[in-house]
């Protein structure tokens, strides 16, 4: 059979253009790098694209985005869905964003048996942790911010939320967050954007992977500041860390952080950290703070009610526990 020279040639050619091209494009992905404060923490996005200027517009599009949920959901401004919340007598009419973070806070409240709760304002006011001079409250006052409290103090429809005592004072600080992040993550992704990560304090999301390897991630000791307990593999997915050692105050030498048990009204004792990695942020933030206080056994159980959750859990005497999805995934230092 004679051989079609000007075929071979054309298709030759055509995977060499495409194989520049290839090369070309990646050459030309310019990476954007910014930092803000959101949320009373350093957020810092990645995000990879060839156009900089189209990415480096929608990294500022997504602090913004960011900057919006926490006008909807802190507890210090007046006109944020969580005040009104805590003011209102009755049932009150919230934006859709933060019906959704009600939505899945109550599940995972339901789920961990109370271990996780959004109706623990008045305890975290009364504790201040990160207040000028914290200092250990008295037991009759922790007492009464735990009076009404629960997985059923809140109900939603729709919506519209009613808490069950018109006392209760709504507290979304262990969710919040992750929800920010993925709505940042979204907005970076409608813009284009195929490769991201988002780092708010060590909270994160990626998107994507990095050139086409995974993202590395660094997971902090609990213990030894500036050192690193393991290294995850990550793509695509959101990875979020609970601990002990970052948000505290001591007195009498005893440590009293700010993941609080809802049983007793004090920090909760079963571990020094939890790092959750799951499909998105606010499932990974709620979980990691709901593992936190119900202890490595239990939390490790509460996972597998949620696909794709994976933890990995330094317990209060310092050994370590890892759910079987993860060992593949880390890296011990
Ligand atoms: P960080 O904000 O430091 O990243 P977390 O995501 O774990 O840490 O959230 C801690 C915050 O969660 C606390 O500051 C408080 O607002 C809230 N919180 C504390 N204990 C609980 C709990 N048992 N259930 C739900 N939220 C909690
Ligand atoms: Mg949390």
């Amino acid at each position: 059979m004679p051989f079609n020279r000007p075929l071979i040639i054309f298709v030759l050619a055509l995977v060499v253009a495409l194989f520049a091209l290839g090369r070309r494009s990646d050459q030309n992905d310019q990476t954007v790098s910014r930092s803000r404060l959101v949320m009373g923490t350093v957020v810092e996005i990645t995000a990879i694209g060839s156009d900089s200027d189209r990415v480096a517009a929608a990294v500022v599009e997504a602090f913004v985005e960011m900057e919006r949920i926490e006008r909807l959901m802190s507890p210090h401004l007046a006109q944020s869905d969580v005040a009104r919340l805590s003011a209102a007598t009755g049932p009150l009419e919230v934006t859709p964003e933060t019906a959704e973070v009600v939505a899945l806070g109550l599940q995972v409240a339901l789920a961990s048996g109370g271990a996780f709760d959004l109706t623990l304002g008045r305890l975290k006011a009364l504790w201040d942790v990160e207040g000028e001079q914290p200092q250990i409250p008295e037991a009759a006052g922790i007492g009464r911010a735990l009076l009404g409290i629960g997985p059923r103090a809140l109900q939603l429809q729709g919506q519209q939320v009613e808490k069950a005592d018109p006392l209760l004072a709504v507290d979304l600080g262990g969710i919040a967050k992750g929800y920010a992040i993925d709505r940042a993550l979204a907005l970076l992704q409608r813009s284009g954007v195929g490769s991201a990560s988002i780092n708010a304090g060590g909270d994160l999301r990626l998107l994507g992977d990095r050139q086409g390897r995974p993202w590395r991630i660094g997971i902090q000791h609990p213990r030894k500041a500036g050192q690193l307990l393991a290294t995850l593999e990550l793509t695509d997915a959101a990875v979020v860390t609970s601990g002990d050692y970052e948000r505290f105050f001591e007195q009498d030498g005893v440590r009293y952080h700010h993941l609080f048990d809802p049983r007793t009204g004090y920090p909760a004792k079963l571990c020094q950290s939890v790092t959750l990695v799951a499909p998105n942020a606010m499932l990974a933030d709620a979980l990691a703070t709901a593992v936190f206080v119900l202890g490595p056994q239990q939390g490790l159980a509460l996972l597998e009610q949620f696909p794709g959750a994976e933890a990995l859990v330094v317990a209060a005497d310092g050994s370590r526990q890892v759910s079987p999805g993860l060992e593949s995934r880390l890296q011990w230092r």
